[in-house]
């Protein structure tokens, strides 16, 4: 683990329309995306993590042209090595959130990438397998998180002692 100057800004990459983007934009949820989109949001609780343009990190300075240019890179080749992986075992990747931190001047990948900032769907059921199970109340979401462990392979197969405590790993995270 590193110690980086987090980058003001969170960026989402998305493949598939669900969440914020079918009701800011009014597409229905499940629609695939004619290409990838990388949305950026300025990191503010108070604010609620605003949706903001390249022009706002611009004009603000929160991140030079050349890191910018950096991020988009990375969150493109993060989102087709995670298309990939994620197809190997049945699951469709709907978007995620990445963070990124300065790191001995370069960009650097900040944060976890988990079903907590995911959107995983079973490919052939459309199941959730990810944090909207517990944002809109639909239960089993540590089967859900072990599940697509064990697709993974980093699950025991069987009746290991992995436990997934979501509830410990968020407080420690602060959310
Ligand atoms: N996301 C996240 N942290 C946030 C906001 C979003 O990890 O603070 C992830 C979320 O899990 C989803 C993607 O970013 O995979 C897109 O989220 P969206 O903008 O649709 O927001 P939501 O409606 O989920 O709050």
């Amino acid at each position: 683990v590193r110690q980086v100057e987090i980058v003001p800004i969170e960026g989402v990459v998305r493949n598939v329309a669900a969440g914020s983007i079918t009701k800011r934009l009014g597409i229905e949820e499940g629609t695939p995306l004619p290409r990838t989109l990388i949305e950026y949001y300025y990191k503010d609780d108070a604010l609620g993590d605003p949706l903001i343009s390249e022009e706002h990190i611009a004009c603000f300075n929160w991140a030079s042209q050349e890191e910018l240019h950096d991020i988009q890179d990375m969150a493109i080749r993060v989102n087709d090595f995670l298309v990939g992986m994620f197809a190997g075992v049945g699951i469709r990747l709907v978007d995620f959130k990445l963070e990124f931190g300065r790191y001995e001047g370069e960009i650097v990948l900040a944060d976890e990438i988990s079903p907590d900032t995911c959107r995983l769907w079973d490919k052939e059921t459309m199941k959730k397998l990810d944090k909207d199970r517990f944002r809109r109340d639909l239960g089993g979401e540590a089967e859900a998180y072990q599940e697509v462990a064990r697709r993974l392979g980093l699950m025991p197969e069987e009746g290991g002692g992995a436990v997934v405590d979501l509830v410990s790993h968020r407080l420690r995270k602060g959310k």
